[in-house]
């Protein structure tokens, strides 16, 4: 049994499994190569190497109450969605409040994670660290790796034939700060993924023209969802979920397509996604459609040549006069500090069993906390991957044999590129609520929504149509929370509350609405008898 863990990395996981390694009472150390807490969400004016980067205007695109950690909901004036100032100024106080930082060693780069000799029997693992000039080696029982994903820029330059002609200036979307600098300029932004139409946006209001190039296409739909509510505390319901278990294919897909085309037709926007019976991730952007429709930003094709200042796309049309060129061409990532035969990254993909676990380990002591990218917010997520891992490091959970830790990846797999396609962007995503399910029930804390009927129908009903966010998943089992049921009885009354800020005097209670629906009701009767 593991006693002794270490951690690598601060940000949204590494101080998840702070947390979980605390409540199974092992002892931890992580090692953060920054001076902070946050990971991604830490923000600095300069791009570092091998640091994330994001730009100033970054705001979430998933919602307070679906991204945060159970116990620590925002406070009820912070804003549905988050600018990352918030959203760092908030994980920050969770590590202060929680008396996480004395378990940190910041500035402190871990260089290498090696099998000590007597693996096969001991499971321990020499941990090689780099601070301040000075190297130093420590062993530990159990490794939890917790280094994100979105460092490593993707730039396929191979994919854009003449780019080395091309004189104008050139660069991923990592290297994206703010707009200054770019007035009255002709921009090319390759891709549609959230950075791209983040910054094609944002450059649409300086520039003199922003071209978005897209060999795929993408639904975007609205922060703001029916009613006003956000969009993923209307979408991610266990109702919603089950739908898209049960439904034909060919019915979830034709329910997509009304969904989204709700908001505007796709294809009058040159948007429609190329294949649109996948679930590949939306774009969330309340913005671009209208920024299409002022003209400052035209949607273009795949490119299949550059020149010195021009850019010709698929469909034969050239854009002259091309200034910059954004690659926001996603992310790759790697373990620079692990043995390939430990974690072997081979064209963005990882063979881990359910995304955490490397099948061929004699002893189960290593595994990769947010190595994945599900449709819904990542808290839930590294959250249950956290319990469970702890659990299986403490001995209270036990994996599967190597061979079906080998059939579960291989199969989840096909399923993967059978919902979201083969897009390398698409290589770590997964489902979301079924996931979180997946790993709820490996360590019992996922409700039983049919006892739950009969004992608190209110709340069941609100768990099966509400949203599912990480509160759902400290009902029951190891690390219940008092307070789950009413966090989740009260998300609400928290999402209505920023919005309050200006008073309004009390509704009339006459009925307008019910009258208009009986007098609409006699009118069809009326036309039925005469
Ligand atoms: P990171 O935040 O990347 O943290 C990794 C940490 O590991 C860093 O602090 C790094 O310094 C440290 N580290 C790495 N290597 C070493 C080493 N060798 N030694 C020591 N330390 C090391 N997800 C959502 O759910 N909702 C959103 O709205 C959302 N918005 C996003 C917006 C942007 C622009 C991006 C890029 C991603 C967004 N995501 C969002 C996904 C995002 O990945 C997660 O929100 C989450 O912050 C990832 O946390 P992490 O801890 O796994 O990784
Ligand atoms: P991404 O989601 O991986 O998108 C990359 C885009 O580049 C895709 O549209 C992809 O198209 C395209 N692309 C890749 N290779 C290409 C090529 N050779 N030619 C043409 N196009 C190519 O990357 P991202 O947008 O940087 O986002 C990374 C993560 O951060 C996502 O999870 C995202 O949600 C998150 N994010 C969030 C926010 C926010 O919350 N506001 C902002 C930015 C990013 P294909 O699909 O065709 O491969």
């Amino acid at each position: 049994m593991a006693e002794k863990v270490a951690g690598i990395g601060a940000g949204v996981s590494g101080l998840a499994s702070i947390r979980c390694c605390l409540k199974e009472g092992l002892e931890l150390t992580c090692f953060e190569r920054s001076n902070d807490v946050g990971g991604l969400w830490e923000f600095s004016e300069h791009v570092e190497e091998d640091r994330a980067s994001i730009y100033p205007s970054v705001f979430t695109n998933s919602s307070k109450e679906m991204m945060c950690f159970p116990d620590f909901s925002y406070p009820e004036d912070y804003h549905n969605f988050l600018h990352h100032g918030k959203l760092q100024e908030n994980i920050r106080t969770f590590a202060e409040k929680k008396n996480f930082l004395r378990y940190i060693q910041f500035e402190t780069t871990v260089l290498s994670v090696k099998k000590c000799p007597d693996f096969s029997s001991s499971g321990q693992w020499e941990v090689v660290t780099e601070s301040k000039g000075k190297e130093q080696s420590a062993i530990f029982d159990a490794i939890m790796v917790c280094s994100g994903h979105h460092i490593l820029p993707r730039i396929p330059l191979e994919s854009f034939p003449g780019i080395e002609r091309f004189k104008g200036q050139h660069f991923h979307s990592r290297q994206y700060k703010n707009p200054e600098g770019f007035e009255g300029k002709r921009i090319l932004v390759i891709g549609i993924g959230n950075s791209a139409s983040d910054i094609a946006v944002e450059l649409s209001k300086k520039a003199s023209q922003v071209f978005l190039s897209t060999r795929q296409g993408s639904w975007v739909f609205s922060r703001i969802s029916d009613n006003g509510y956000p969009w993923d505390m209307v979408l991610h319901t266990r109702f919603r979920a089950m739908l898209q278990n049960v439904l034909p294919r060919a019915v979830q897909k034709w329910m997509l397509e009304q969904q989204m085309n709700q908001w505007f037709n796709h294809e009058n926007y040159g948007l429609e996604p190329q294949n649109k019976s996948l679930m590949k991730e939306s774009v969330v952007n309340d913005d671009l459609p209208s920024r299409i429709l002022y003209g400052a930003i035209k949607v273009k094709t795949r490119v299949t040549e550059l020149t010195e200042t021009s850019a010709t796309f698929e469909d034969g049309t050239v854009e002259e006069d091309i200034d910059v060129i954004v690659f926001a061409t996603g992310y790759t990532f790697s373990f620079p500090f692990l043995e390939d035969s430990l974690v072997k990254v081979e064209d963005n993909m990882v063979s881990l069993y359910k995304y955490m676990f490397p099948p061929h380990l004699e002893k189960a002591t290593f595994a990769c906390i947010g190595l994945i990218q599900p449709l819904g917010s990542i808290f839930p997520t590294v959250e249950l991957q956290a319990r469970w891992v702890t659990r299986v490091f403490k001995d209270l959970c036990t994996l599967p044999s190597e061979s079906a830790m080998m059939e579960d990846i291989i199969k989840r797999h096909k399923n993967r590129i059978d919902l979201f396609g083969e897009s390398q962007s698409q290589i770590l995503q997964t489902k979301y609520i079924d996931y979180l399910d997946e790993l709820a029930a490996e360590i019992g804390a996922k409700p039983d929504l049919l006892s739950l009927l009969f004992k608190d129908p209110k709340l069941a009903v609100k768990l099966y149509f509400g949203p599912c966010n990480s509160y759902q998943y400290r009902l029951v089992g190891p690390g219940r929370w008092e307070g789950a049921k009413n966090a989740i009885l009260s998300q609400k009354q928290r999402l209505l509350k920023p919005l309050k800020t200006r008073t309004l005097e009390p509704a009339s209670n006459f009925p307008v609405s019910l009258l208009l629906k009986i007098l609409g009701l006699l009118a069809i009767a009326l036309a039925f008898f005469f």
